[in-house]
């Protein structure tokens, strides 16, 4: 199974999937603060702090000049209403930044995302707990103006700014980058955003945004900035460096647990030799925190300690694939029975497709059986509960898709409508409803007797059109 998940998770890397996934997260949906830092790296340069909009207009109604700011993702401008903080600050559209800083804007959130198996990630640098700025990222961060969030209060804001960076140690960990020279410079410019007149002039800046942001509360959900370091244009490349560290890292379930052989070995995957193997952090049912979980005679190689560049393969494809595009069922085809060409079709679908978040199972199903013509398919269902981030597999063998001359989602609708219709209040169908309901604990569809009937069959219906038992639901149900 981790073979088939590492080898399916090469080919969509190969393929650009993951990349497109990244490109679709490049927006300004929030404001970003950006702190610049002097060229020979010896200050930061607070004087010129701005934040950076997607678009600002001004519109003349009935004689006043109306101030508008834009972002992605926002329906309507945000209006300013404070002028006086408005000129306190420095806006600036994203179109007139240089284009190779305006890329490493819309990538903020490609270099602050954390691995779905990753609970904490490093979201406190800095400290223990969660005491540091809530970021994966020592040069980008996020907090938000909620009462002991990072920018509630000016306290908490020096709290959280001293945690994270006076510590040179901690940062140069982070940064961990070979020049010594370089990280030594870094390090001893971000300590300089701790000194108390640094800190005076960034929060200054934040009460004025506050100021604009927090009177269109009512309209606007922007109740929280994000911040980035601004290094010199010769260190941009910097930016992805560090979230690459960070995956790599954190791709191992536990970095105390990696076998470090004497000998270099064999990774069982993909044949590469390597001295560290370990159990990638994603698709494993081993809680290292749990002692009674633990494996503790593991000495020797096992099936699923695999190498680094495996591991992040089998996490990748668990942030983007199952998490990002939140597919809830994903059948992943297995190249030795016969299926590859399955692959191949499952792989250019999530090409062509617009929207790959709009994909699913069913879209999946349907794309193979038209252009592979077979009548039996055989995979690995992955199921993926995001809510109480569960993934479970089993292995699916003598899938049918068209059944009595229908396919099976059709069946499925004819299921969900004889069943559920028939205690319908609004005379709505309830048939989304038990396809939303399979695995929720708590079903709730504002009618009792239909929750009871969700209970009592959705096992079985499950059973019949995911995993091919077509014993679970036969006549007998109705
Ligand atoms: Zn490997």
């Amino acid at each position: 199974m981790l073979k088939e998940l590492v080898d399916f998770s090469r080919e969509l890397e190969k393929n650009g999937i993951y990349d497109r996934i990244e490109e679709s997260q490049q927006k300004i949906d929030k404001p970003i603060m950006v702190i610049p830092v002097k060229d020979d790296l010896s200050d930061i340069d607070t004087e010129n702090i701005y934040f950076v909009v997607k678009d600002t207009k001004k519109e003349l109604v009935n004689g006043v000049i109306k101030y508008l700011i834009i972002f992605d993702d926002q329906k309507q401008p945000v209006e300013v209403k404070n002028i006086d903080a408005f000129n306190k600050i420095m806006f600036k559209e994203l179109k007139t930044e240089r284009m190779e800083w305006q890329k490493v804007i819309l990538d903020f959130d490609n270099y602050t995302w954390k691995l779905s198996d990753d609970p904490k990630g490093n979201k406190s640098i800095g400290t223990k707990g969660n005491n540091g700025t809530n970021s994966y990222h020592i040069l980008a961060f996020t907090g938000s103006f909620e009462t002991r969030k990072i920018f509630s209060g000016k306290n908490e804001f020096i709290k959280k700014i001293e945690n994270t960076y006076r510590d040179k140690k901690v940062i140069q960990l982070e940064l961990m980058i070979n020049d010594y020279s370089k990280v030594e410079k870094i390090s001893c410019l971000l300590e300089k955003i701790c000194r108390e007149n640094s800190i005076n002039l960034i929060w200054k800046n934040i009460e004025n945004f506050k100021e604009i942001m927090l009177n269109n509360k009512d309209k606007y959900s922007i109740d929280n900035i994000k911040v980035l370091i601004k290094l010199p244009e010769s260190y941009y490349s910097f930016y992805r460096v560090l979230h690459d560290r960070y995956i790599d890292i954190k791709s191992f379930k536990d970095e105390k647990e990696v076998l470090h052989y004497q000998k270099p070995v064999c990774c069982n995957i993909c044949g590469n030799i390597s001295n560290e193997m370990s159990i990638p952090s994603s698709f494993n049912n081993f809680s290292t925190k749990k002692k009674f979980v633990q494996h503790r005679s593991r000495m020797s190689l096992q099936n699923d300690e695999v190498c680094r560049n495996c591991a992040k393969l089998v996490c990748l494809f668990h942030y983007f694939v199952l998490e990002k595009t939140r597919l809830r069922y994903f059948p992943l085809f297995i190249k030795e029975s016969d299926q590859g060409k399955s692959i191949g079709e499952t792989i250019s679908l999530m090409k062509q497709s617009k929207n790959i978040d709009k994909l699913g199972f069913k879209e999946i199903i349907k794309q193979v059986y038209q252009k592979t013509f077979r009548d039996v398919l055989d995979f690995y269902l992955i199921i993926y509960n995001a809510q109480a981030r569960v993934i479970s597999f089993d292995y699916i063998t003598g899938f049918k898709f068209k059944q009595k001359g229908m396919d099976l989602f059709q069946i499925e609708d004819i299921l969900g409508n004889h069943f559920f219709d028939m205690y319908s209040n609004t005379g709505k169908s309830y048939n989304g409803k038990l396809r939303n309901n399979y695995f929720t604990e708590n079903v709730r569809t504002e009618n009792i007797k239909l929750d009871h009937l969700i209970y009592e069959y959705r096992t079985n219906i499950f059973d019949y059109v995911f995993r091919a038992n077509y014993k679970a639901f036969t006549k007998k149900n109705f």
